[in-house]
């Protein structure tokens, strides 16, 4: 429910052969319109397979499906854009090795998700990402940070040496992403999800004590914390607040850091419920089970969780069913500014009307993925009220330091408002001249 764009038409390459062609053709100065790259094209919230802009040529990417090459010794997978999260977990099931998951359908792309910097459940997609295959306007393949050579094997390691070329095509408009070498992460041994419930009055509390378990290396992967109304939305339990809390390890170990936690959450009078989320726990909760499975590395219930959310199974969720907005701050991880930024969120409703759903994402202990989500009838007066929120989000939470870490397709104009040195904005337009000086690759939604 973005305004629709021009598109000319849409391309689907049947090859890396295919891709060089088109980004050949597309490097000419008389051709006014650009390429927009997807792979699966579900960014759901943000836009969708949506251009930034009018008048572009999509770029489905989603044909390019291949699984190239797999090592579950040094931990490492090159898959292609139409390669998706499901397809790759299932490959991975039983052995000692997992996906970085996340919590949208099993029918996302790795690629495409891993390259916008989406979150998954054990952390920043981008930081599974090791290399990258990627077409140049002008049809030139190249392959920055870690790629497997055919001769010798290296260690996976993305720096490489000298600048670092990698982190040029994520949320880029420099280059189109044929492949990518992924990252599998070890799979432990046995893992414990915690449900710890809270109320609004020990919100701040409980953050900081939810915090210090992270600082401390207690737990394993994103602790996730849904809000009354966002677990409304994806058809969770509703409750006021609820933390999801991993811990991973040997059986031993893992029985005991969950332990400890539930021992001190306990002490702390703040939870209202602490339990151990078993398989048989809380059957019926959607957001439960994928939880607790995207933990493991496996998004088998993923698609409940979007059917209870827009009543629509992926393949219709952009043609029927009900409105979905995304809108992605980060926020320091600490009681304050989670308080500070519910209180946004208040307004926004006093404001609108719209009553937006938060789940914090904890990337780190010091910084969160604050995830608002808007959730709408289709109509007329539905869509406008939920986009005149997105607007009140973007400018409320920037005015608080909260700054998005992704864009959505009509917001794409912040990137300028939100960077901190208009030098070095400057800086990535130059380098844009220099790469694709006919504009073969259309400016996306960080240009
Ligand atoms: C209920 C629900 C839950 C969700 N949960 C999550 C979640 O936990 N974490 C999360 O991150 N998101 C989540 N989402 C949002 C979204 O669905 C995912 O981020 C999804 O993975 C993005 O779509 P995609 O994988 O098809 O990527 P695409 O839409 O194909 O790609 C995303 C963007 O990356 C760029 N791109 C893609 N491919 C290329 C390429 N080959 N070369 C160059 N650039 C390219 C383009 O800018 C494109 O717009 C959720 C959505 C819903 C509705």
């Amino acid at each position: 429910m973005y305004r629709p764009r021009f598109v000319h038409g849409v391309i689907k390459p049947a090859s890396v052969k295919d891709v060089a062609r088109v980004l050949e053709i597309f490097d000419d100065p008389g051709l006014e319109c650009g390429l927009q790259a997807v792979s699966t094209g579900r960014n759901w919230g943000l836009g969708s397979r949506e251009p930034a802009r009018d008048h572009a040529v999509t770029l489905d990417l989603g044909g390019l499906d291949e699984v190239r090459a797999l090592d579950l010794d040094k931990g490492w997978a090159i898959v292609e854009p139409g390669v998706t999260q499901g397809r790759l977990a299932a490959l991975l099931s039983g052995t000692s090795r997992m996906l970085n998951v996340t919590a949208s359908s099993a029918h996302t792309s790795v690629v495409g998700n891993g390259l916008d910097r989406g979150v998954g459940l054990r952390r920043q997609r981008v930081d599974d990402i090791v290399g990258l295959e990627v077409v140049l306007p002008g049809g030139e393949t190249v392959h920055v940070g870690w790629w497997p050579e055919q001769d010798r094997a290296t260690p996976v390691y993305a720096h490489g040496l000298g600048p670092s070329l990698l982190p040029l095509f994520l949320q880029s408009d420099l280059g189109v992403v044929t492949a990518a070498a992924v990252r599998l992460l070890p799979r432990p041994e046995a893992q414990r999800v915690l449900r710890l419930a809270f109320g609004r009055d020990d919100l701040a509390a409980a953050v900081d004590t939810m915090r210090r378990w992270t600082a401390q290396g207690l737990v394993g992967g994103v602790l996730k914390v849904y809000d009354l109304v966002s677990a409304e939305f994806y058809g969770g339990r509703v409750g006021e607040f609820l933390a999801h809390v991993c811990v991973d390890g040997t059986e031993r170990s893992a029985d005991a850091v969950a332990e400890v936690i539930a021992e001190e959450a306990v002490a702390s009078g703040l939870f209202t419920e602490v339990a151990l989320a078993d398989t048989d726990a809380a059957p019926d909760d959607v957001v439960a089970r994928m939880v607790r499975g995207a933990y493991a590395g496996d998004p088998g219930g993923n698609d409940a969780m979007l059917h209870a959310t827009v009543g629509q199974p992926a393949e219709h969720v952009d043609d029927k069913g009900l409105g979905w907005l995304f809108f992605l701050p980060l926020v320091p991880f600490d009681g304050e500014s989670v308080a500070l930024a519910h209180h946004l969120l208040a307004r926004i409703h006093d404001e609108t009307g719209v009553r937006a759903g938060c789940t914090v994402n904890a990337l780190s202990s010091d910084v969160i993925d604050f995830v608002v989500s808007v959730k709408f009838q289709r109509d007329t007066d539905g869509t406008e009220r939920a986009h005149r929120a997105l607007d009140r989000a973007y400018e409320l939470f920037a005015e608080a330091g909260f700054i998005p870490y992704r864009l959505d397709v009509d917001h794409a104009d912040w990137v300028d408002r939100l960077s901190p040195d208009p030098a070095a904005r400057a800086l990535a337009r130059r380098l844009k001249g220099a790469l694709d000086p006919n504009g073969a690759i259309a400016p996306g939604r960080y240009a």
